[in-house]
């Protein structure tokens, strides 16, 4: 009977262990911006605070005001007194691959990109966060189109992580699953895969679905938490702590930068 009781209380507290362990899964927000009324030093007191790594993220491209080479060694220099953090290259719209050399992007920790921007066949430029920048003349027909677009930035773009993964522009994203069809998916995850681009797990816009996740994890595809703020108003990375859960994600499946300030 004691040894029963030992065994059982020791099991439990094995139990409890391995439970705390993956509550404590260590979080890195890879897709923090210093914009709005968010700076340098409320992001050192919010990562602290919140015991949650940042990656701080630069936005470059095409009528962005970080749009050339020679502007790079700056934007790296403002970031000399914090090296624990992380440093992102965040390329926009599709032009920014003939606009940066390949020395440009490896002075971040990692380049990311999402498919939010890009010319319909139609050759109208979409930002399909803003309702009156989307040409959505068929649903189904824009779908086709943006996974498409999503795999031809995979096969093309050097980036390390696809964010703001699976966006829908607001007059579709209440459909999500009926529009993310298991074949659209499984196009999306294969590129994904046979590139070794990570999946961002977006705070945020609460995407991709826990349907997407598990399929992409099943596949071998590593992931990234990022948030994407606006300002000082966001907190905890709640959604990605949510899928950790509920997809049993591990701390392999994640996609971790090398931090090249702090480690050489
Ligand atoms: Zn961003």
């Amino acid at each position: 009977m004691k040894t029963r009781i030992s065994f059982i209380i020791i099991s439990l507290s094995l139990f409890i262990m391995s439970c705390k362990e993956k509550e404590q899964l260590p979080i890195t927000d890879l897709h923090i911006h210093l914009k709005g009324d968010f700076s340098i030093d409320d992001a050192v007191k919010k990562s602290q605070a919140e015991n949650i790594k940042y990656g701080i993220a630069f936005n470059c491209g095409l009528k962005f005001p970080v749009h050339q080479d020679s502007q790079i060694d700056s934007v790296i220099l403002t970031m000399k007194d914090y090296p624990q953090f992380l440093l992102g290259m965040q390329a926009e719209g599709r032009e920014w691959v003939n606009m940066f050399s390949k020395e440009s992007m490896q002075k971040f920790d990692y380049v990311f990109t999402d498919a939010m921007t890009f010319t319909d066949e139609k050759g109208r430029r979409n930002r399909i966060w803003m309702k009156n920048e989307t040409w959505i003349d068929n649903e189904e027909e824009f779908m086709n189109y943006l996974v498409r677009t999503i795999v031809k930035i995979m096969n093309e773009e050097p980036i390390n992580i696809y964010v703001n993964p699976t966006f829908l522009p607001e007059q579709m994203a209440g459909r999500y699953d009926i529009f993310w069809t298991n074949e659209r998916m499984y196009k999306v995850i294969q590129a994904a895969k046979m590139n070794n681009i990570a999946i961002e797990i977006n705070n945020r816009y609460r995407i991709p679905s826990s349907e997407f996740i598990k399929r992409a994890r099943n596949a071998g595809v590593k992931f990234t938490v990022g948030t994407n703020n606006l300002d000082s108003n966001f907190s905890g990375a709640e959604y990605a702590r949510e899928m950790i859960k509920e997809c049993s994600l591990t701390e392999e499946d994640f996609y971790k930068p090398f931090n090249k300030r702090q480690n050489g």
